[in-house]
């Protein structure tokens, strides 16, 4: 599977700018679409998922065009919106049937089979007969991934699938969907939360303002903050100072003074000592320090 989106941009009617030349090749396997609330996340997905037409530019699926060939993508794709969880009055069954068919398992006998199939992978063929409206919040989202998998998709879009889990669901959340991460099908998910990303996706792309400042692995990102990372312990007084000057990561309490976690460009005459960056911390140092330098060095560039 590929996904090749080029000089992707989209206004709104209002004159909201979303999403500014987008350039980026997917290949199969997941990839996480990070970035903060009002970066073009949704906007995004939703083109993707053929719901929204771009205003310039180009998305093409294994050569299909995603605006003149909506009915051949359509059929390879599943969408978990972001704001999923209105079912009427069906049941959680009746309701994966209905999205089965939808997904052109026309025949019943097969339905069935896929629905129980699907129902028991996200843990929910106990609450088959239940009405969906009346599930849990974390079991509202499985039925949704559940739904957007059913009819072996071979895109599977899910915006902001963990907001509003609690933790343990959202760790199940996660390995539910790299669980369905095979060779052979291409999983988008855009979120807020870094570690949504670290424990799953073998590709990250970030967003900012509408704009595509990072792809690549999360690796190559972590790599990026090698030598920014520092704890030092500090008293009280300079607590304040180090949270002025630098982005705090943690701060831990020992003894009568403070282990901070710091991410810095460098120290400053501040002792401390170096230690191994997460994804985390690569994405403050990317956001804090490399971000403000890719964005004026392309304001200049424009002059
Ligand atoms: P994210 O999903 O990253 O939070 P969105 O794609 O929802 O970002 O929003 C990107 C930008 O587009 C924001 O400035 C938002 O206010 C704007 N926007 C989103 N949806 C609409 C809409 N339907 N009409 C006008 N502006 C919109």
């Amino acid at each position: 599977m590929n996904i090749k989106i080029s000089d992707l941009s989209k206004v709104y009617s209002n004159g909201n700018k979303a999403l500014n030349n987008i350039n980026l090749e997917i290949e199969s396997g997941m990839l996480g679409l990070l970035g903060p609330n009002g970066a073009g996340k949704s906007t995004l997905m939703r083109i993707m998922a053929t719901l929204m037409l771009p205003s310039s530019g180009k998305v093409t699926v294994n050569d299909f065009d995603l605006v003149k060939h909506r009915k051949e993508i359509r059929t390879m794709l599943g969408y978990l919106p972001q704001d999923f969880g209105s079912f009427s009055k069906l049941t959680t069954w009746e309701f994966l049937d209905y999205s089965a068919s939808l997904a052109g398992l026309k025949k019943k006998s097969k339905r069935s089979d896929e629905v129980e199939k699907m129902l028991q992978s996200v843990g929910l063929f106990k609450f088959r007969d239940r009405l969906a409206n009346k599930l849990s919040g974390g079991m509202k989202r499985r039925l949704g991934i559940a739904q957007a998998l059913i009819g072996d998709p071979k895109i599977v879009i899910v915006d902001e699938p963990t907001t509003g889990l609690d933790p343990e669901e959202r760790i199940r959340f996660r390995n539910l969907l790299s669980d369905m991460s095979r060779e052979e099908i291409i999983i988008i998910l855009s979120t807020h939360i870094v570690g949504d990303i670290s424990s799953t996706c073998s590709k990250m792309a970030l967003l900012q303002n509408g704009e595509l400042m990072f792809q690549g692995t999360p690796n190559s990102l972590v790599e990026k903050a090698k030598g920014h990372v520092f704890r030092i312990m500090a008293y009280d007084s300079d607590l304040n100072l180090l949270k002025e000057k630098y982005p705090v990561i943690s701060t831990i309490p020992v003894d009568d003074s403070w282990e901070v976690e710091l991410v810095a460009d460098n120290l400053n005459g501040y002792e401390g000592k170096e230690i191994a960056p997460n994804l985390e911390h690569a994405y403050i140092y990317f956001v804090e320090y490399l971000l403000p330098e890719m964005t004026s060095e392309r304001n200049n560039s424009n002059w």
